[in-house]
């Protein structure tokens, strides 16, 4: 089976990483709230979208996962039913969350486990680190997690002394460049091959000097690196797809067998888990099971789905921690409006089709969850004014692909205006303003020849026109160009055109 990472090569003359600072193979350095960095979207974007060869990595690592998602979604006939069922399934966990986190805290315990409830990303962060060092280690194994990611643990862990070293190839790629992740599924998108070659040969030691940059041999030098690291790391972190509640059951699904050293090798395992990433019954994982592999890579089902309850005497880690994170879900679960958020299985398939996704990468959105679901997701969470409700287009492609059937458009527009409250505005002055707007029209298009000397009166802006288009427009029209070129207007009016027609005939 191939290795796919998401990596086109490089094209003769590309350009620099998308913000990657000038000569340095770093991205853009680990930030100190990962749920809030960088400039703001509008500005993020303007610079991600003057980056071509960041445009052509996403479009192409975009469209060959929509492709394959197309493709084996279509294969199964009741793919409609499944994602209902999803939903409900999803729906009911919210309704009774506080019912089943103590249904799953009391099987994990009695199968072996310890259940701890971190209110933050501090508290989070503490009762992880403390459980390493009570183990005596300085270096952790971890298999991807989102959650962990969000609350900033590497970093908590690197200042305690302890290493934590990721595991996903594409998110080692990211660790290893000092990068931060700019795709739920495949963190290192915006990389190409080349770049990945060369973070390799900087940054990791035991790296071949002869790398090249084909796939496979990327892989290769990344698999013996990580081997070394699974077969000494007393202590393994992971997230979880979904836990559980009536069997007190962990799941991790992936692609690379990673996952499964982590979860396997060690001694201990602490699992941190977002409270919303339960289910009630096993047999719920059937739906979730078919639901997430199509979604996400386009797969019929994951490479490796593993599968942990408690401790076993004797087999895999003998000690198993479960940190449940809140850090603002119980906030989001309270608003009535954008609860449906929390359904989110992190499948990644509203960033592969979402047209402003593509065009500025995940690094724009400023937090670990980029695309749609981080436009109403980052939000939620950290309760901020934020202008990533207004990173949409609204076109519903995301709301058509989520196999869960999160409604995004309504939870942006919804947001949206909560923005506009928040800003101040009020909405007579808003109301007057678009009153004073239709009387204009209504006066211009109330009598023919007004009209038509109306619609000449744009063909004026061609005076500033460059090469057909127009980058800079004053206030009001500037708050169109500030991120956006206009195109020139025509020569002439369609009106103008038919009558020019009409006499010629
Ligand atoms: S919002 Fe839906 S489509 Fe997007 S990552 Fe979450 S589950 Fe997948």
């Amino acid at each position: 089976m191939s290795t796919f990472l998401g990596m086109p090569a490089a094209r003769e003359g590309a350009g620099p990483s998308p913000q990657a600072a000038p000569g340095t193979l770093s991205g853009i350095g680990r930030p100190e709230d990962p749920l809030h960095w960088g400039a703001s979207f509008p500005d993020a974007a303007k610079a991600a979208l003057e980056n071509g060869q960041l445009r052509r990595n996403l479009g192409k690592a975009t469209s060959t996962i929509r492709t394959k998602r197309a493709r084996v979604v279509g294969e199964v006939p009741d793919w409609e039913a499944l994602r209902d069922a999803g939903s409900a399934v999803k729906t009911d966990v919210l309704a009774r969350l506080p019912e089943l986190l103590e249904e799953l805290e009391r099987n994990v315990t009695a199968r072996g486990g310890v259940v701890h409830w971190a209110r933050d990303a501090v508290e989070a962060n503490r009762i992880v680190a403390d459980l390493v060092r009570a183990k005596g280690a300085d270096e952790v194994v971890k298999v991807k997690s989102m959650a962990t990611q969000e609350i900033g643990l590497n970093e908590a862990l690197a200042e305690e002394g302890i290493a934590a070293v990721e595991t996903d190839l594409a998110e080692l790629i990211v660790q290893l460049a000092d990068d931060m992740p700019s795709h739920i599924l495949v963190p290192a998108i915006h990389r190409n091959r080349t770049e990945i070659r060369d973070i390799f040969l900087e940054r990791m030691a035991d790296a071949p000097p002869d790398l090249t940059d084909v796939p496979r041999e990327l892989a290769m030098a990344a698999r013996s690196h990580l081997r070394r690291k699974f077969l000494s790391a007393k202590v393994a972190i992971s997230g979880a797809n979904f836990a559980v509640a009536d069997t007190g059951t962990l799941a991790v699904v992936e692609s690379e067998g990673n996952g499964r050293m982590c979860l396997t090798l060690p001694e201990t395992l602490i699992t941190v888990m977002g409270i919303e990433k339960l289910i009630p019954t096993f047999d719920d994982l059937e739906v979730f099971l078919q639901l997430l592999p199509r979604s996400s890579t386009g797969e019929r089902m994951n490479p490796y789905t593993s599968m942990w309850t408690g401790v076993t005497p004797g087999d895999g880690p003998q000690e198993f921690h479960l940190v449940l994170l809140d850090n603002g879900r119980t906030k989001v679960l309270a608003d009535e409006a954008g609860r449906s958020a929390l359904h989110c299985i992190r499948c990644s398939a509203c960033l592969n089709v979402c047209p402003v996704y593509e065009r500025v990468g995940g690094h724009a959105y400023g937090s670990v969850y980029p695309g749609p679901i981080g436009a109403i997701l980052t939000p939620q969470l950290t309760g901020e004014k934020s202008d990533l409700p207004y990173a949409s287009t609204l076109c519903g492609a995301c709301y058509e692909v989520c196999p869960v059937k999160i409604d995004i458009p309504s939870i942006l527009v919804e947001l949206r205006a909560r923005e506009v409250s928040l800003s101040g505005a009020s909405p007579e002055t808003a109301d007057r303003v678009w009153k004073a707007a239709m009387k204009a029209a209504s006066f211009a298009m109330a009598d023919g020849g007004r009209f038509r000397r109306a619609a000449r009166v744009p063909r004026l802006l061609r005076a500033i026109s460059r090469n057909g288009v127009i980058r800079r427009l004053p206030f009001p029209g500037s708050l169109w160009t500030r991120s956006r070129d206009l195109m020139e207007p025509p020569q002439q009016t369609f009106h103008d055109w038919w009558a020019e027609r009409e006499e010629r005939r």
